[in-house]
């Protein structure tokens, strides 16, 4: 038996027990991570320096404020998220009682990836436990010092047999898949997501894809410019662009253009020196993205980069306008600090474009018009939108997150995460002797007949 089977094993037989835990032991846990974390705030910020060079500040706000945020949340309603939901009987059921339990799924398998690599790993893990799941995390190989942390982290909070960690590159990814997981979890590019789902189908695991994409930004021509353009550039730049639900592309009303454009320079330029910029994580990925902006310019893009000293892996923020659709910018997810832009005259158009393509994980409208705003909201269709601000969704520990269609399926965070790695099982209870199914039993007499009609016409 491998490794990982064994551990697999010793987890299922866990995870029965698990079943039967009271609401104390859950809480137990999830106040032990959440005491870890706060204990460990240096040693996380100094993993995510020398993963990522994120500054303290971008670590403990995206990484460690996130993930307390979500143990918090998970602390507070976890009573109430296990209580059993009770379902009124209609008339035709008179006489039973139904109710839906939310039961552990079992164990369950966490692909993480690496531009949050730990809030992206402690959100679902931290769901996974408030369900009662034992679970086996594989973080990025790219991250390493923060995986390490990790197993660490999992090490003092856990037994093995409910927590595990994974170290490994896409090899160890491909031995865990192969196991038969109640649920995987994976976050990351589609690509590797169809992947998952593959693997998931032969055992007909269920899935939570959390994947990527191109999610745009529209700037209307009644929006508040400086507003939207402090807000865009936080949201852009945050992590240097290396964020799954960053804005991707932006589309600028023509009547605002100039003044926008002026503001957006203006605020990339003020916003980031070198020491809060994070780098971006690899020389592939460094390359990638210089090839990007090249290929743009190539095609007739024009390019603002901000100036100034950007070292030690780092790319200062990239403007890029007059794209279009054949460069690659407007193709592929960018996933680092560039930013096309379009200018549009008409919403149609606008409206036309995203439809046109694969549904994005977010959509943010800057703009005070209702009447925008509705229509945006109903002929658009993505995981989630923002008006009037960028990224802040991702910390509302009550608002579901995930994508639609190319951007993923499933939700997580607060109860959708809950719920994510819970079976909600349908119980319904029927009193014993007569029940009103009974009156419909064969032989069918011609009471039973007109019973029956009665049914199909008034319930
Ligand atoms: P990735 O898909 O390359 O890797 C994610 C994880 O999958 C890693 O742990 C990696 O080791 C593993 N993996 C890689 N190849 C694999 C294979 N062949 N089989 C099994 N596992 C494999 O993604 P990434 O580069 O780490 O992250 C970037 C992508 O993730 C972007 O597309 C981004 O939009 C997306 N993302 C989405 C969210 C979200 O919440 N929706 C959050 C962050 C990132």
């Amino acid at each position: 038996m491998s490794g990982f089977k064994e551990v697999f094993e010793q987890q299922r037989k866990r995870s029965l027990l698990l079943r039967s835990e009271g609401y104390r032991q859950r809480r137990q846990r999830l106040r032990d991570l959440e005491r870890w974390i706060v204990d460990h705030r240096s040693a996380i910020n100094e993993a995510l320096w020398n993963d990522l060079r994120k500054s303290p500040q971008e670590t403990n706000l995206a990484e460690i404020y996130t993930a307390l945020a979500e143990v918090r949340e998970a602390r507070k309603n976890l009573k109430s998220w296990m209580e059993p939901e009770h379902i009124h009987a209609p008339f035709t059921y008179l006489g039973t009682s139904g109710f839906n339990l939310h039961e552990p799924k079992g164990v369950c398998l966490i692909i993480s990836p690496w531009n949050y690599p730990f809030n992206l790993a402690l959100g679902p893990l931290i769901s996974a436990v408030a369900a009662g799941n034992s679970f086996m995390l594989k973080p990025s190989e790219l991250t390493p010092n923060t995986s390490s942390l990790l197993k660490h982290m999992v090490e003092d909070v856990f037994e093995k047999d409910i927590g595990f960690v994974a170290e490994g590159d896409a090899k160890i990814a491909q031995e865990l898949l192969e196991l038969p997981f109640d649920h995987m979890f994976f976050t990351g590019s589609p690509t590797v997501g169809m992947i998952v789902m593959e693997a998931a189908s032969k055992n007909l695991s269920s899935v939570t894809l959390e994947l990527g994409g191109k999610s745009p930004t529209i700037i209307d021509e009644t929006a508040d410019l400086k507003d939207a353009a402090q807000k865009i550039s936080w949201g852009k730049w945050l992590n240097a662009g290396q964020t799954c639900l960053a804005p991707d592309y932006l589309f600028i009303h023509e009547k605002v253009y100039s003044k926008f454009m002026t503001l957006l320079k203006t605020h990339a330029s003020e916003r980031y020196p070198e020491e809060f910029y994070t780098g971006i994580i690899n020389e592939k990925h460094h390359l990638r993205l210089r090839g990007m902006v090249e290929n743009a310019v190539e095609l007739g893009a024009e390019k603002f980069e901000v100036s100034g000293e950007f070292s030690d892996r780092k790319m200062a923020p990239v403007i890029l306008e007059n794209t279009d659709d054949k460069m690659l910018v407007m193709t592929e997810e960018i996933f680092g600090p560039i930013l096309p832009v379009l200018k549009y005259s008409d919403l149609n158009q606008v409206i036309d474009y995203i439809n046109s393509k694969p549904k994005p994980l977010s959509l943010y409208y800057f703009s005070r018009s209702n009447k925008n705003q509705e229509r945006i909201l109903k002929e658009t269709s993505s995981g989630n939108v923002v008006i009037n601000d960028s990224v802040l969704q991702f910390a509302h520990p009550g608002l579901a997150f995930g994508g639609v269609g190319q951007s993923g399926f499933g939700k997580s965070h607060g109860k959708d995460g809950f719920m994510a790695f819970s079976n909600k099982k349908a119980v319904l209870r029927q009193r014993i002797g007569f029940t009103s199914a009974k009156l419909l039993y064969p032989p069918y007499t011609q009471l039973k007949n007109r019973l029956i009609n009665i049914l199909l016409k008034y319930f």
